[in-house]
């Protein structure tokens, strides 16, 4: 912070001037002309200490919570309990394909290669070939890797929120 802003930011605060702040204040005219402007404002903004709240508010607040909150631990726990059934019904339809899947996969690849092997050189093939069958194999796990976080996002549902 410059030396305006601190001899300024105390101003606002109503500190006195410290014997560094006067020394600024003696070569600075800029501050010198807002001091009294800000001393202004700083006992207008000059507050007492808030006020206490009503007693047995806090008892109060928590009862009136105590209902929501026993409902949405509830709640969170049966979408918890819930989660590995859907997981579990989510997965099986996927594991029942992935067999196909990895069949076509290998077919395509198989194809792939015997096409390319009699247009280009072996090795150029190989390479080809080998990389997409790479991005094959993480295109797949990706996808089933999703599976389980969007079953998670989809047990997780939005917070309701209700009134006592
Ligand atoms: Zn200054």
């Amino acid at each position: 912070m410059s030396g305006c802003d601190e001899v300024r930011a105390a101003a606002l605060r109503g500190e006195p001037a410290s014997a560094a702040h006067a020394e600024h204040l003696a070569i600075c005219a800029s501050c010198r002309e807002e001091q009294a402007g800000l001393a202004r404002l700083a006992s207008a903004l000059a507050f007492e200490e808030p006020p206490a709240p009503p007693p047995g508010l806090v008892a109060r607040t928590l009862a009136a919570a105590a209902p929501l909150l026993d409902e949405h631990a509830r709640a969170v726990r049966a979408r918890a309990a819930l989660s590995w059934r859907r997981l579990a019904l989510a997965l099986a339809p996927a594991v029942l394909v992935l067999p196909v899947l990895v069949a076509a996969d290998v077919w395509l690849l198989r194809s792939a290669y015997e096409l390319l092997a009699t247009l280009l050189p072996a090795p150029l093939t190989a390479y080809l070939v080998g990389s997409y069958a790479l991005l094959l194999a993480a295109l797949l796990f990706f996808t089933f890797a999703a599976i389980p976080l969007l079953v998670q996002r989809q047990s997780v549902g939005p917070w309701k929120e209700g009134h006592v």
